[in-house]
Formats: C-alpha cells, sequence, structure tokens
C-alpha cells in the first residue's frame, strides 16, 4: 500500500503537493487577502456613511515612459522623477482630506526609484495602496519589494497578442511578468485588456483574458477612449466581445462594474449620471496640482496643498459637459457607490435585475447578498447595519 507523499498517491489523487516556501507563501496571500477584503469593506462603509471625502486618488511619481503606445497621451520621455520628500507630502495631504484608495499611476510609475517608499507611505495611512504598469519593469525582486512595502493591488494593461506599431504591450512579451505575478505576488493582480478602433484584432481581448485566469489572475476589459477621455464607438466585433468578456464575477466589490454603464460605453450610447471628479475622485499630477481625471487636466488646476473641503464639494457638485460619452471607469465607480448611499433599495434592485436578466442563472456574490439583507429586507437590519459600522469603526 502506497504512503500519501511517498510515491506519487496524493498526485494521483489529484491533490498538488506544495513546496514549504511555496505553502508559506499561499497562506501570506490568503491572510493578507482577509486583511485587504476587511479594510475594503471599511472603504465601502466609510464611502455610505460620509461624501465629503475623497474615494479614490490618482497621483503621478513620474511622467516618463519607458514605452510610447501610440494612444496614450499621459507619458513623455524626458521627466525626471518626483523627489521622494514630495510625493510623501502629498500622500500626507490626500490621507488629511480623508482618501481612502490611492493609486500610483504615470508615466511608468516603476521608473521611480522610490517606489516601494511611496507605497509604504500610503499604507501608513490606512489607505489601499493600487499601481498601475506596463509591466516591463517587473522582476521576482522588485514583486517581493512591492510585497514588503504592503502594495494591495496591481493592474497591468496588455492590449494585444503579438506587438504592433500602437502598442508593445504585447502577451507574448509580458506572459513571463505574469508568470512572476503568479508565482511571488502577495497583492492582488488584475490584467487589464482593451478593445476599440486602434485594436486590429478583437479577439486578443478574450485571448489576454484566459491567460490571466489559467494563472489565478483577475482580468478587466477597458474601451479606448479620445483624447478627452471619450467613448469612440466599438464596432459591432468588439461589442459582442466586450458583453461577453464583462460577465460578473463572484468577487467581493466588482458590483461596482454594473452592467448598463459598461454596455452604454460599449456602444457609443450616452450615460446619465452625475461624475464626482474633483471631490470624490482626484487627479494628482506630477506638478501637485489637482485636475478633475487624466483626460481633463487644467480643471480646476489647483494645488494639492491647497485644495479644502470646500473645493471638494464645490467641484463634486459641478456638472461635468464630458460625462454622458466619459469612459474613466474608475471614476464611474466612484459615482456607483454614491448612488448606492442615496438610493440603496433602488440601486441594489436593477443590478440584481439586470444581472438575472442577462444570465437566469446568475447568483448574487457575497457583499450583493449582505447589501441586500441589509437594505431590502426589513427594517430591523437599519440596526445591525449601524452595528456594522461599528464594527469597521467607521464614523462620519
Ligand atoms: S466625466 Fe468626469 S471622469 Fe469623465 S472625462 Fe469628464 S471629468 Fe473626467
Amino acid at each position: 500500500m502506497s504512503r500519501p507523499g511517498a510515491g506519487g498517491a496524493w498526485r494521483d489523487a489529484g491533490v498538488n503537493m506544495l513546496s514549504p516556501g511555496r505553502w508559506s507563501r499561499s497562506v501570506r496571500r490568503r491572510l493578507r487577502s482577509i486583511e485587504r477584503r476587511l479594510r475594503e469593506a471599511r472603504m465601502f462603509a466609510r464611502a455610505m456613511v460620509s461624501r465629503n471625502h475623497p474615494i479614490v486618488a490618482q497621483i503621478v511619481p513620474i511622467r516618463r515612459c519607458n514605452l510610447a503606445c501610440a494612444y496614450c497621451n499621459e507619458f513623455d520621455a524626458v521627466s525626471a522623477p518626483v523627489p521622494l520628500d514630495r510625493m510623501q507630502k502629498r500622500v500626507d495631504l490626500l490621507a488629511g482630506l480623508g482618501t481612502t484608495i490611492i493609486t500610483i499611476s504615470g508615466g511608468e510609475p516603476m521608473l521611480h526609484p522610490d517606489l516601494e517608499a511611496i507605497v509604504r507611505r500610503i499604507r501608513s495611512h490606512g489607505a489601499i495602496a493600487t499601481l498601475i504598469t506596463n509591466g516591463y519593469l517587473l522582476t521576482a525582486e522588485r514583486i517581493r519589494g512591492l510585497n514588503r512595502a504592503g502594495l494591495d493591488y496591481l493592474q497591468i494593461s496588455i492590449d494585444n497578442v503579438l506587438p504592433d506599431d500602437t502598442s508593445k504591450k504585447s502577451l507574448k512579451t509580458l506572459d513571463l511578468k505574469l508568470q512572476l505575478l503568479a508565482e511571488h505576488a502577495e497583492f492582488s493582480v488584475t490584467v487589464n485588456s482593451v478593445l476599440g478602433s486602434a485594436v486590429r484584432n478583437p479577439q486578443d481581448a478574450r485571448t489576454i483574458a484566459i491567460r490571466a485566469k489559467h494563472l489565478g489572475l483577475a482580468s478587466t476589459v477597458g474601451i479606448l477612449h479620445d483624447g478627452r477621455g471619450q467613448v469612440q464607438p466599438l464596432a459591432p466585433d468588439h461589442v459582442a466581445i466586450y458583453l461577453d468578456l464583462l460577465e460578473p464575477d463572484q468577487k467581493m466589490f466588482s458590483f461596482a462594474q454594473f452592467d448598463q454603464f459598461q454596455s452604454n460605453i460599449a456602444q457609443g450610447r450616452p450615460n446619465r449620471w452625475h461624475c464626482r471628479a474633483g471631490g470624490r475622485f482626484l487627479y494628482v499630477c506630477e506638478d501637485g496640482l489637482v485636475h478633475y481625471c487624466s483626460q481633463q487636466r487644467g480643471h480646476p488646476g489647483i494645488s494639492l496643498d491647497r485644495y479644502t473641503r470646500e473645493h471638494l464639494e464645490r467641484e463634486s457638485a459641478r456638472e461635468k459637459p464630458c460625462a454622458p460619452y466619459c469612459t474613466i471607469s474608475c471614476v464611474h465607480q466612484t459615482a456607483m457607490l454614491d448612488s448606492f448611499r442615496e438610493n440603496p433599495r433602488e440601486v441594489l434592485l436593477q443590478m440584481i435585475a439586470a444581472r438575472q436578466q442577462r444570465n437566469p442563472s446568475y447568483r448574487p456574490p457575497a457583499l450583493l447578498k449582505v447589501l441586500r439583507w441589509m437594505f431590502l429586507e426589513g427594517p430591523v437590519n437599519r440596526t445591525l447595519s449601524k452595528a456594522a459600522m461599528r464594527v469597521l469603526r467607521v464614523s462620519r
């Protein structure tokens, strides 16, 4: 009789044996994921009780990029990194405004020599730290450095399967980096693919999503916008793939990718929503100025060290003419949280109904079930939701 582990019986039984190093990494990854979900829950709860703080801020530690994608208007080839002390001051100022998620973008942020120290500063304030990168500079050592710094999320964009004149961010070039992330990252990794007129082969988005899933990484798909963040309607074959890839997953907070919004964008139809950029979402450029978003720079263009709660409220309330055809999904998501705060019953009912219409066997993820229970199933849950806020240590 063979002893499990001695003669391959575990493998025969379909059980993967992990080396001690991999086992401890897997445990650490799981523990960090639980801790991250708790902080996300606190972020969500805070967004529900207060409308006066930024939910997300994007910061730019360097405008330079090592690539030159033809569709991108967010980089140059020469800028120096912003000094660390200046970046840390900006993180402190954002934390002082109550910002709950700070995303580091660029340019290519991995060109910044002190990236890990910036991540550490974000985490020292209890905020969620996110990084958007083209992935070219990832190594096992840098991934471990980001683990140690406490990074929560990393988003890597892959535009095609084979590099072309528009973009070198291809699966062929970056697959090894994805494997490194799957092996070493203790933070959550999302692979973002794109659709739009500059994409020659829309099937690439599906190939990239399948590869990400195979490696155990999350995937999303975005739509290329013009130089002002506005939608360029997709061709029918792109629309079909986009809607297919938008199948709701089961993760906490994935509901923020609300269906109607996304499918309107894919089909070039306007959305009716209120953009709260300048209040709930801030874009802080390399010069330390606050803008609505990466595509509406110059508005309001006020220095972060002079940005006050009055500015947050005023800019959040302002109507933006670019809103109906806007594709900036992270700002949509913050607006979704506010719609939910203002009208939880209606938003929840619409969201669940829309998903069940598309997929009759759709089962809401755990968070949606909790929210439905809290907001839709009886007055007693108002008391319970107050208790939940206390457990999460959330105050107005
Ligand atoms: S609607 Fe808001 S997020 Fe979209 S482009 Fe305009 S300012 Fe930016």
